[in-house]
Order: structure tokens, then sequence, then C-alpha cells
């Protein structure tokens, strides 16, 4: 059993009260390790932690604060397969997909900020016919905190914490209680890397009390959270009164739009992806699917064929499409989508069941899920489900389509399959989202923004986004 210690002023030790959480390995069902179960003690002490470390690093130069940065991210590459490893063990997702996504991004967040950094400017504006220059300074916050969720853990935590100590911030990070494993073991990375003590502290525990306390501390200024909704919404009625900078990535419920004018196969082949890559449990997932009524049909047969076909397996096996869902009791929710579709008419086309791998009865696994719905009013295509349950319903016309895609209280992103300009046009212009893919999904340039409208989110991460989250703009003005 391998437990895992809070990494706190650059050592790992145990939880204060030594209070512990059991870790589950979602591919058997077996308590594998333990987590911290850390409380507001052991929070307290990172925050110490990373006070004492803010001076010197927030006045440690750039150069130096990016070449940092960069070991930590040759560092991740280094131990690519222990990591992805590690990674697939906690979350069940395909192995193979933590080694060609999941940990290389990690990677990649350490090297863009590392560099996004040095190419950080302000503004300064004349003030004509004054005798008066204003220059803006953007200073690091001080103590911020990091809160990531579990789908893609090590991608997310190190999208938060890479453009905060960029900024020369110092952090207190909790990852998800569910998948610990790589946040814990990129403490020791950050080590190696040099990156001085205190300036990155990680606590584990849950989210109620752990990441409660990181929220609700005072001098912790501004709180970047990725997670579900109503965590979000639980976050920014804690932080208003003490007036903390929030950044809230959350859920989405995302369309998928299929025109009939569209590259079919690699529209056929991307749909498959986008609606079951890590089992479904994607914030950016085209979980509702509509299709152009003159293609409906031909669509319906070749989506389910390709989804009849996903090998539903083992995280380790080179075979795998789909692994394991996170946990039983997310298993178990989306399990009951399934249910509440068939209770609204819905008609399951494909999937619907669990899954028992050989030799890994204990498991959460799902077979693949493509559910006909009679509305798009339907439960199951105005909520968030999370893994690999879609949704698909025809359309007649682009206003039709456009109504349906923007009436759910989401806005995370959108895909758009078409080769009609104008209509890319409009209908980009008018959805209700954060981020449209059009005739691809989920490519991604770390230079653009990323986040969401309505209840997914509020604010904007990468790029230069980020940056300026994690940094608080000064006015100076001057009188010559
Ligand atoms: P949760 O909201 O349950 O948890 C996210 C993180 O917040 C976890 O670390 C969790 O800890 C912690 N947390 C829970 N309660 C509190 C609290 N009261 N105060 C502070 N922290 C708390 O989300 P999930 O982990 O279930 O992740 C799935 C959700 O994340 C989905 O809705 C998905 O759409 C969204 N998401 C959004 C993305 C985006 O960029 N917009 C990207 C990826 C996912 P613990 O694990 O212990 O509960």
């Amino acid at each position: 059993m391998q437990n895992i210690q809070n990494y706190i002023n650059g050592e790992y030790s145990n939880p204060i009260q030594e209070l512990w959480i059991d870790n589950y390995n979602p591919a058997n069902g077996e308590v594998y390790s333990q987590i911290p179960n850390s409380q507001s003690d052991d929070v307290e002490a990172a925050y110490t932690a990373a006070k004492s470390a803010f001076k010197e690093w927030s006045n440690t130069t750039l150069e130096k604060r990016s070449r940092i940065m960069l070991k930590i991210s040759e560092l991740i590459e280094a131990n690519l397969d222990k990591l992805a490893e590690a990674e697939s063990k906690d979350n069940g997702k395909p192995i193979w997909l933590a080694k060609a996504v999941d940990i290389p991004r990690a990677s990649s967040n350490f090297r863009f900020f590392a560099n996004a950094i040095t190419q950080f400017a302000s503004e300064s504006h004349e003030s004509v016919g004054q005798n008066a220059i204003n220059y803006t300074l953007r200073q690091p916050i001080g103590i911020v905190g990091c809160i990531s969720p579990w789908n893609l853990p090590l991608y997310l935590f190190t999208w938060k914490i890479a453009p905060a100590i960029a900024a020369g911030n110092c952090v207190v990070a909790k990852p998800s209680e569910v998948t610990p494993m790589t946040a814990y073991l990129l403490g020791d990375i950050c080590t190696q890397a040099g990156l001085p003590k205190g300036v990155l502290n990680i606590v584990h525990g849950l989210g109620g009390s752990t990441g409660q306390a990181i929220v609700a501390h005072p001098d912790i200024k501004a709180i970047s959270f990725t997670g579900g909704t109503v965590t979000g919404a639980h976050i920014a009625k804690v932080a208003a009164p003490m007036f903390k900078k929030l950044s809230l990535e959350l859920g989405g419920k995302n369309p998928n739009i299929i025109f009939a004018d569209c590259d079919y196969d690699d529209m056929l082949t991307t749909t498959v992806r986008s609606s079951f890559a890590n089992q479904g449990q994607i914030c950016l997932c085209g979980s509702r699917i509509f299709v152009e009524e003159t293609i409906y049909e031909k669509f319906k047969a070749d989506f389910v064929e390709r989804v009849k076909n996903l090998k539903v397996g083992h995280p380790s096996a080179a075979d795998t499409k789909v692994g394991a869902l996170v946990s039983k009791p997310h298993l178990e929710k989306v399990m009951s989508y399934i249910d509440i579709a068939k209770e609204e008419g819905g008609n399951v086309l494909c999937g619907g069941n669990k899954i028992t791998v050989e030799g890994y009865e204990n498991g959460y696994y799902l077979e693949p899920t493509v559910i006909e719905v009679p509305t798009d009013e339907c439960r199951v295509n105005q909520e968030e489900i999370f893994g690999p349950v879609v949704t698909i319903m025809p359309f007649k016309t682009e206003e039709e389509v456009l109504q349906m895609a923007n009436k759910v209280k989401y806005g995370l992103s959108s895909t758009l399959w078409t080769n009609n300009l104008k209509r890319t046009m409009r209908m980009s212009n008018q959805l209700h989202a954060g981020i449209v893919w059009v005739n691809t999904w989920l490519m991604r340039d770390l230079r653009t923004p990323f986040g969401g409208v309505k209840d997914s989110g509020v604010g904007r991460e990468g790029g230069f986004e980020a940056l300026r989250f994690f940094t608080e703009p000064k006015n100076v003005c001057i009188k010559y």
C-alpha cells in the first residue's frame, strides 16, 4: 500500500491529525493507497510555508522562474511512464491516453507558462498635454488557492499551478481526493527542479474540509477552481464576502451540431472521440448530438456501429478504448441517468449496461451508451452526466438547432460540422459558449482563452488571460 503525503514547504509530511482516506483503483474496485484527510491546520501550515516563500519568489527574476519551470516540464517528460501509470491507476483512464495526452499536456503547461511569463507585457499611457505618463504594474496577488477535479488530474492541476507560480505567486493547491497520485508525485519533481521551498504546497483531502479551508482562508486572496457547477456556486458564496478573485471553470452540456454538408468520415471519427474520450468524462465532450435530418438515419446507423465496436477494458490493455469510470458513486450516478432517459421515453440505441471485465469483476465499467431522445428538453439532454452517455436527435433548420443548442443552463463549448462558411460565421457568433470548434474537437492552442459562459463558469484560463488572473494591475501615474 503506497501512502500519499502532503507536500508542504518542500517536504512530504503526514497530515497533522493523522486522519486518512482510502484511495480506490477504479479498474478493480480495490483500495490501493491512503491519502491525507487534511484539515484546516494542514491548510494553515501550507499557507504559512507559502507566505514565507512569497517575498523571495515574487522577487525572483523571470529568467530564473522560467528556468525552474522548464526543468519541471522536462522532469515530467522524463517520468512519463511512471506518471501515466499512476494517473491511469487512480482515474481508470486507458494508460495509452495518459501517456499520449494527460502527462505530455502537464509538461506543456509548465513549458508554456515558463515562456509566456517572459513575454507578458503591461501597458503604458502617455497623458498627452498633461505632462504625465501612466504605466501599469502587474503584481502577483500573493498566496493563491488552486483546486482541481479528477477527470484530467495532473493536466488540470498544472494548468492552474503553472501560471500562478510563473506570475510570482505562492500556491496552496488541492487535487481531487479521488485522483491524488500524480499531484503527489509532482512534489518530488518540483524539489528536483529546484523550486524553492514553499512556492508550491499540496494538501490532499476532501472538498468539504480541505477545499473549504482553502477557500475560506482570509489571506488566500484568489481561488482558481475547476469542478462542478454546484461546487463552484458554493465557492463563490464563501469567497464573495472576502472579495476574493475567482476563476471558475465549471460543468458543460455541449452540443455537437452536424450538418449534412460536413466531411462525413472526419465528422464520424471525431464524434466517436468527442463522445467517449476519457469515458466521456471531459467537460468539453459533445454529449448532445444534433444531426440534420437528411443524414440522420445514416449517421445513427454508422455511429452506433462504431460505438458498439469500442473496446471497454482494463486501463492497462493496449486495445482498450474505454476504461473504468472514476468511482463507484460516479458509475451509479451515470447509470441512474440511463434509467431516467428510459422513463422519459428515450430509446437506448446501444450500451446502457455495466460491464464485467474478466479478472477485474469489481471495476467500474460501463458500456458506451447512445440514447435517442424524443425532445431536447428531457433531463438527459439538459443535465451534465459526465460519463460515456450521449444523446442524439435530428433537426430540420439552422434556427431550430441553434435554439436547442442554447437552451441549456451551460455554455462551455460547442462543436459545429459544416462546410458552409456563412453558416459557420452565423452560428459561431450566436452559440452560447466560451469555445466553438468548427470541423474539429478539442484542438487546443494554449495561447487562446479557455472557459465558459452561463453556468459553465466565470473568467478565462489560458495564455495571458491566466497571467492576468494571477496578477493585480496597479496603475502608476507620474507627472513630469
Ligand atoms: P467537484 O466540484 O466535485 O470537485 C472539484 C474539486 O473541488 C475537487 O478537488 C473537490 O474535492 C473540490 N471541492 C468539493 N467541494 C468543495 C468545497 N466545498 N470547497 C472547496 N473545494 C471543494 O467536481 P468533480 O471533481 O466531480 O469534477 C467533475 C466536474 O468538473 C464536472 O462538472 C466537470 O464538468 C467539471 N470540469 C470542468 C472543466 C472546465 O474546464 N470547465 C474541466 C474539467 C471538469 P473532492 O474531490 O474531495 O470532492
